[in-house]
């Protein structure tokens, strides 16, 4: 935290220059904004700011053409014309939020779980979560079902927090950095900056993705490997680790449950569980007296193999012996790894071998006395400098959760998390699952004008914190925490549309979203959706969906099928809370958060979401948003942010706490923190002292830091869990051996995928289509200049990406004798897109590929009718399908893995076929009106010399 004015990288060439958070993207770096005469003149970067130091990417630079887009909507609408055809009337805000409260409130009253309340990447979870639960129904997620739950779900039961925001490689130690599955448009500018670093101190950097592009064209080592499988790639590896006895045996024993002893009593409820004494501590077996004890027992030697008798009579394992007997199996060995994966087994011999030499004898220290949480003093922190990062590639598969774990097992067997030169986590991570509410959702849990009594997401322990009812069926209308994905962690958005269409488990009356483009490309089954959204009970007459909310700043596709539209400003319009509480900023050395500020005022009748929402709040009486006489609490989001307070002292923002500002983290609201953040450079950053700041699961004054800035009330230590407890509960209830039971339906698929230790299976879809018919995998990349559908009406980014071709390998265009331009049927189990072709060498012989929503309707973000976006431009998400193909028995599940419910938008298999060439993709569908008038034309902007007149 620093308090001298600051500069502007370059010379000011506005009246003044406005300091705030970008959000262009998710990285939210901070930005100067130079205004002149009212306008936005030029945007950079703001080289104080902890998360990009004055880098900007095209994305950040462009956000100028995003605040004047032409696709701005205006006013709040009302629906006019069918669903879909984008007719509306503008009316007023009081209207519009009359109507609105009309429809809350009447569900509320009558039964609330009828308001389905979803938002997109939004970043004001801490608040939308807040207000439906305060709301009561049990209804609520945000995009992270379609995102990245995987990586999310498999890292905090593993090791207490994952990759990015959880998270961060130690870029200026690391010697080997291995990436899986990355996109370049993710965590843009902090990766950028740190692969920058890491080719700066001669550390190798190894990428692991089926297309070489972004990262991945800059990496030492490519990977090329097929889609779906790198779980099986990252089990080769501990498979050779094991083999060479290259594992960290002391970090295992001190940080991991690898001792902790599994109870060895097949058909039994307890079988596969922990040994525990009276009070429920995990049982060890002490090597020196021969003898089970707790977990933590004073000068205990905990054995890490064996099959020992416990004082009851029964017989237990280390669960490090049960890891180590499954991984040294022949069907985790490179050779056989290598058919799946298309990766040599050389290569898969070398990685093995380049992370066990640079772990081992590579090893890093540093001279920094501390204490751990057993009061073991250590004289120094060692280091072992190998990292990982991983995002969707690995997970947005049918098996991206255990993925997720194997990757995780792998790096604490070689000791390499959160120590000097490794993957370390951001505070406020890590987290024990412990420290994670469970969900809430039961029928108990909400009813008529009540809050619900929890938070909807969460994670359950066992099938016993499920969210169904007396008959097993789902609370949830996307039937998260149900028997279909149990571990659902965001809840299942791709899924909503869908159940709430087909009344399963029930009908539900509002559908509320924010900022979510669910009628084209945040949804699989494009075409379909939009059906759903349209479809009228032939009875009635009447929506299936009854009615529709929506909130965007923008014209995207879905705002035409709204009944309701309630416009949103641009990002550099409103306020905005970069909170500790939701999805944090922090670096592994400093705790940070940030805000967003109105840097220009709307010109056009629009409100900041968040505050509609706390009008909303206020108009519908929900108890935290009223006093006791039923006035609001909160003017506005900006006032929610100074003067909430989650627990007592805790609000939104840890910064310039306290009546003088003075306190970090704990402190009473202070009337001045917007205007000391602002001051700031709109960022907080506060530094963990030097001792604190590795082996944070484990250390005793990080953990007493934690406390302190009020992350949790008790210190919260981690033990990583190799082996997973909570799953292999799931797998006793499937074996009816633990209530309660999982329904006939769902056993087989929980024994396969629940196994307590990771594991890699084929992807669904893949193993239900036929190989031969549907010989390749088709995914997407998203790319540098364009964040998912973000910038898609961006003059200047549009420029970049005006349309997408199907990148084809070479081999694959060889055989389809296909030349660049070539046009080619692609067709999945779904359906059929015809698309022209690019062939492509970098990539894995086996994937087809496109750039992820650059397809646009026409009609749609107030684009020309010819723009090529939406003459050539294309969806992918056509051929994929919300749910599997059918089984032989008749049974269709939810496309998405089976632990978590993480869309597997990447398990898509196709095959193609040589078309004739063309102008228009297809599927092609009706223009949308464009609703409202447009507003600002890009023409009346001056930018250059004359601007600066
Ligand atoms: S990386 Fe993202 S947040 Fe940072 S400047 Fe680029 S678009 Fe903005």
């Amino acid at each position: 935290m620093t308090s001298e004015p600051r500069l502007a990288l370059s010379t000011p060439v506005a009246d003044e220059v406005r300091k705030t958070t970008c959000y262009m993207c998710a990285c939210r770096c901070g930005i100067n904004v130079h205004i002149k005469d009212g306008k936005i003149r030029y945007i950079e970067g703001n080289r104080d700011h902890p998360v990009n130091r004055g880098v900007l990417c095209a994305k950040g630079s462009a956000g100028i053409m995003q605040h004047y887009a032409p696709a701005r909507l205006r006013a709040p609408l009302k629906r006019t014309g069918p669903r879909g055809s984008g007719e509306f009337q503008e009316i007023s805000w009081e209207e519009a939020l009359t109507i609105a409260t009309g429809w809350l409130d009447g569900v509320r009253h009558d039964d609330p779980k009828k308001l389905a309340f979803f938002t997109g990447r939004d970043q004001s979870q801490s608040l939308t979560g807040f207000w439906a639960q305060q709301f009561g129904t049990p209804n609520y997620a945000a995009h992270g079902g379609f995102c990245s739950v995987n990586m999310a779900a498999g890292g905090i039961m593993t090791i207490g927090g994952a990759f990015w925001e959880f998270g961060a490689p130690d870029w200026d130690r690391t010697k080997l950095f291995v990436m899986f599955g990355v996109a370049e448009d993710h965590d843009s500018n902090p990766i950028k900056m740190g692969i920058a670093k890491v080719k700066k101190n001669g550390a190798r950097f190894v990428s692991v993705n089926p297309v070489r592009t972004g990262y991945s064209a800059v990496a030492d080592n490519w990977i090329g490997i097929r889609p779906g499988t790198d779980g099986l790639l990252i089990l080769a590896v501990v498979h050779e680790l094991l083999k060479a006895r290259k594992i960290d045996v002391d970090y295992l024993v001190r940080y991991s449950n690898a001792p902790w002893l599994v109870i060895d009593a097949p058909g039994t409820a307890e079988h596969g569980l922990f040994a525990r004494d009276a009070d429920g501590k995990p049982l060890i077996f002490e090597t020196v007296t021969e003898r089970a004890v707790p977990v933590g027992t004073k000068g205990a030697r905990p054995g890490l193999s064996g099959r020992h008798e416990l004082p009851d009579g029964r017989f237990a394992v280390p669960s490090f012996q049960l890891l180590a007997e499954k991984y040294l199996d022949p069907k985790y060995a490179p050779e056989a790894a290598s058919v799946e994966t298309g990766v040599a087994v050389d290569v898969i011999r070398g990685l093995a071998a380049e992370i066990a030499r640079v772990a081992f004898d590579e090893a890093i220290t540093i001279e920094q006395p501390w204490t751990d949480v057993h009061g073991e003093r250590h004289h120094h922190f060692v280091g072992r400098p190998v990292s990982f990062h991983a995002m969707r590639g690995l997970s947005a598969h049918s098996n991206g959760f255990q993925t997720a774990r194997a990757l995780h097992m792998l790096q604490v067997l070689i000791g390499a998390v959160d120590c000097p030169g490794a993957f370390r986590f951001e505070p406020p991570y890590p987290k024990p699952l412990e420290a994670h509410p469970t969900p809430h959702g039961k029928a108990e849990h909400f009813g008529s004008a009540k809050p619900l009594s929890g938070p909807h997401l969460g994670f359950p322990r066992g099938p016993e914190d499920l969210l169904i009812d007396a008959e097993g069926k789902p609370t949830r209308i996307d039937k998260a925490f149900s028997w279909d994905a149990p571990i659902s962690a965001h809840g299942l958005m791709h899924m909503v549309i869908a159940n709430a269409h087909a009344g399963d488990p029930y009908p539900i009356d509002v559908l509320f979203l924010y900022m979510a483009n669910m009628a084209w490309n945040s949804s699989m089954n494009t075409a379909g959706v939009m059906k759903m959204l349209e479809d009228k009970d032939p009875e009635t007459g009447e929506y299936r969906i009854p009615k529709i909310i929506y909130s965007d700043a923008y014209a995207s596709e879905m705002v035409a099928y709204a009944d309701l539209v309630m416009p949103d400003t641009t990002y550099l319009e409103r306020h905005d809370c970069i909170s500790l509480l939701d999805r944090p900023i922090s670096e592994p050395d400093a705790v940070q958060d940030a805000i967003r500020w109105p840097v220009v005022e709307p010109d056009r009748d629009v409100r900041g979401f968040q505050s509609v929402l706390i009008d909303l709040g206020a108009r519908l009486k929900l108890p935290a948003f009223v006093d006791s006489r039923g006035t609001a609490i909160y003017k506005d989001y900006a006032d929610y942010i100074v003067r909430h307070e989650r627990r007592p002292g805790i609000g939104p923002l840890a910064g310039f706490r306290g009546l003088n500002g003075d306190r970090a983290g704990r402190g009473a609201a202070n009337p001045d923190q917007l205007k000391r953040y602002i001051e700031n450079g709109s960022f907080f950053s506060t530094h963990i002292p030097l001792e604190a700041q590795f082996f944070k699961h484990a250390n005793q004054a990080y953990q007493d830091f934690a406390v302190r800035m009020g992350f949790f009330d008790t210190p919260q230590p981690v033990t990583f869990q190799l082996y997973s407890e909570p799953l292999q509960k799931f797998r006793l209830s499937a074996e009816g051996l633990r209530a309660p039971f999982a329904p006939e339906t769902h056993r087989q698929r929980i024994l396969d995928s629940f196994t307590p230790l990771p594991d890699w299976y084929r992807p669904f879809e893949e193993a239900l289509v036929d190989r031969e018919t549907y010989p390749y995998h088709a995914i997407t990349q998203r790319p540098a200049a364009m964040y998912h559908s973000w910038g898609s009406m961006n003059a200047w980014l549009r420029q970049i990406h005006t349309c997408n071709p199907l990148y084809v390998p070479g081999p694959i265009c060889d055989e389809h004798g296909l030349v660049d331009g070539d046009w080619v049927w692609v067709i999945s189990h779904h359906g059929r897109i015809k698309v022209e072709i690019a062939r492509m060498e970098a990539v894995n012989s086996s994937t087809i590929w496109t750039w992820n929503a650059i397809g646009k309707r026409r009609g749609a973000w107030g684009l020309d009718g010819d723009a090529p976006e939406a003459k050539k431009g294309f969806l992918m998400n056509h051929l994929i399908h919300e749910l599997l193909p059918p089984k032989g028995d008749g049974m269709r599940w939810s496309n998405s893995d089976p632990v978590t419910g993480q869309a597997a938008w990447y398990d898509l298999r196709v095959r193609i076929e040589k078309a004739e060439r063309a102008q228009i993709s297809e599927p092609h569908f009706p223009a949308v009106a464009e609703p409202g008038r447009p507003h600002a034309h890009v023409e009346e902007l001056r930018y250059g010399q004359e601007w600066a007149k």
